[in-house]
C-alpha cells in the first residue's frame, strides 16, 4: 500500500532514513546524548545565519511551547509588547499574553493580507511604553505572509525589539536575523526542516538570555534552559532523544539536497504546478498572490462548483490523500500544502482525485479504492 500523502503544514511526510533514524534507545545522560544537542543547536544556528550573538535553545513539545517560552522568558514585568494580530498564530501569542501577565497592545489586521507597516509605524509614534514586538512570519491557517524584513527594519528605526514566529517558514522562507532589531526565533522540528513532531527551538540573542527577567513557568523557562545547556550540555527534563535523531537526520537531508535555497525552489516548483492543475479544475486561491508564500494554499472552488467538503475529506482520505482544514468563510474551502517530502507525481495523484471527485472529464479514471472506515491506520 502506497504510504498516506499529507498535503498539511506539519506534520508532514518525512523521508524514511527520518523515520528509521528515530528507531534507536539512547541514554539521555550519555555523551552521544550531549553532542547530539550540542550538533543541532549549532546546525539550527547555521542554518539560520546566525553568528555568535545569538544561542539556539532546544525545548521539547510542538511549536507553540517555543512561541510560549519565547514570550515569557525574554520579557520584563516593565515591558510592553504590541502584538501584529493578522490570523491564528497570532491570536494565539495574545492568549499568551494574557496568560502570562504580559503586557500587550493588540494592533489587527485583516486576516486575508500581510501586516501593514504604516499602520505599525503610527502605533509605534503613538505609544512610546511599546519596547517589543511580536509577529508571525507566516499566518498557516490562511497562508498569508508578513513582511518581517521590513517589520525588522522599521522596529530599528524605532529603537523596539522583534520576537518572531517563524515555524512554518524556518528552512524555507529567508529571514534577515543580522538585523539588530530581531531578537528571537521560534522554529519547530516538524515543519520545513522534514523533521519529526516533538521538539522545538527558540533562537535568541545571548544577550537576551542574560536580561534578569522573572521566570514565569519552570518547564518552559528558555533561560534556565540554555544555563543548563551551556554549562553541561544536558537539558533539565527528558529530552525527546529520538525526535532529535530524526532531526539530526533531517538535516543532513536538507544540506545535501541544497539548502534553503533549493528547498524553496522545490516548493515553488511544486505550488506552481498545485495550483495550475486546480485552476483548470475551478479551484482559485483565496488569498492574492502578493500575500501567499509556497507553503500552503487556501483554494476555494468557483461558485457553480458544488463541494462537499466532508465527502471531499473522505474522498481523498479513501485515497490516502490528506488536506486540511481552513479557517476562511466559504464552507467549501480547504487548504493544500507542500511542504515536506513530497514528489510532482504526488501533487499529480492529488490533481487526478480532484478531477475525479468533481467528475471532471480529465480524470484518469483510477479503480475504486476502499472507503476510509475500510482502512486500518
Ligand atoms: C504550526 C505552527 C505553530 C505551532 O503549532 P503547534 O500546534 O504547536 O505545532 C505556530 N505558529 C505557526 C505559524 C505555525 O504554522
Amino acid at each position: 500500500m502506497r504510504p498516506m500523502r499529507l498535503f498539511t503544514p506539519g506534520p508532514l511526510n518525512t523521508s524514511d532514513p527520518v523515520r528509521q533514524a528515530a528507531g534507536m534507545d539512547l541514554g539521555s545522560r550519555s555523551p552521544l546524548a550531549t553532542a547530539l544537542t550540542a550538533q543541532l543547536r549549532s546546525a539550527i544556528a547555521d542554518i539560520a545565519g546566525c553568528d555568535d550573538s545569538w544561542s539556539a535553545v532546544p525545548l521539547q513539545g510542538s511549536g507553540t511551547f517555543a512561541v510560549e517560552a519565547m514570550l515569557c522568558s525574554l520579557t520584563d514585568r516593565y515591558d510592553h509588547l504590541l502584538v501584529l494580530e493578522n490570523g491564528v498564530y497570532s491570536h494565539r501569542i495574545m492568549t499568551i499574553c494574557t496568560l502570562h501577565g504580559i503586557r500587550h497592545t493588540t494592533l489587527s489586521f485583516d486576516a486575508y493580507q500581510g501586516i501593514d507597516l504604516a499602520k505599525v509605524e503610527a502605533v509605534l509614534q503613538a505609544q512610546p511604553e511599546i519596547t517589543h514586538i511580536a509577529a508571525v512570519h507566516f499566518e498557516t491557517a490562511l497562508g498569508v505572509l508578513n513582511d518581517i524584513d521590513g517589520l525588522t527594519a522599521l522596529a530599528q528605526r524605532y529603537r523596539r525589539q522583534v520576537l518572531v514566529d517563524a515555524i512554518s517558514t524556518f528552512g524555507v522562507l529567508p529571514l534577515h536575523v543580522a538585523a539588530p532589531a530581531l531578537v528571537a526565533v521560534a522554529l519547530s522540528s516538524n515543519k520545513c526542516l522534514h523533521g519529526l513532531p516533538g521538539m522545538a527551538f527558540v533562537l535568541a540573542r545571548q544577550a537576551q538570555l542574560a536580561r534578569p527577567t522573572p521566570a514565569r513557568t519552570l518547564s518552559l523557562d528558555l533561560k534556565a534552559q540554555a544555563q543548563a545547556l551551556d554549562q553541561d550540555g544536558q537539558w533539565r527534563f527528558t529530552p525527546p532523544l529520538q525526535v532529535m535523531l530524526a532531526l539530526q537526520q533531517a538535516i543532513t537531508e536538507f544540506h545535501q539536497r541544497g539548502g534553503r535555497a533549493a528547498r524553496y525552489e522545490e516548493y515553488q516548483q511544486r505550488m506552481a504546478h498545485l495550483l495550475r492543475g486546480m485552476s483548470a479544475l475551478g479551484f482559485q486561491p483565496v488569498i492574492q498572490q502578493q500575500h501567499r508564500a509556497p507553503l500552503i494554499v487556501t483554494l476555494a472552488p468557483e461558485t457553480a462548483i458544488r463541494c462537499d467538503i466532508s465527502q471531499l475529506n473522505d474522498y481523498l482520505f479513501a485515497r490516502q490523500l490528506v488536506i486540511y482544514p481552513t479557517k476562511h468563510s466559504d464552507p467549501r474551502s480547504f487548504r493544500v500544502g507542500v511542504m515536506g517530502e513530497l514528489s510532482m507525481a504526488d501533487i499529480d495523484d492529488l490533481l487526478t482525485a480532484f478531477a475525479e471527485f468533481i467528475g471532471d472529464a480529465s480524470g484518469r479514471g483510477l479503480s475504486q479504492p476502499a472507503t476510509a472506515q475500510d482502512m486500518t491506520l
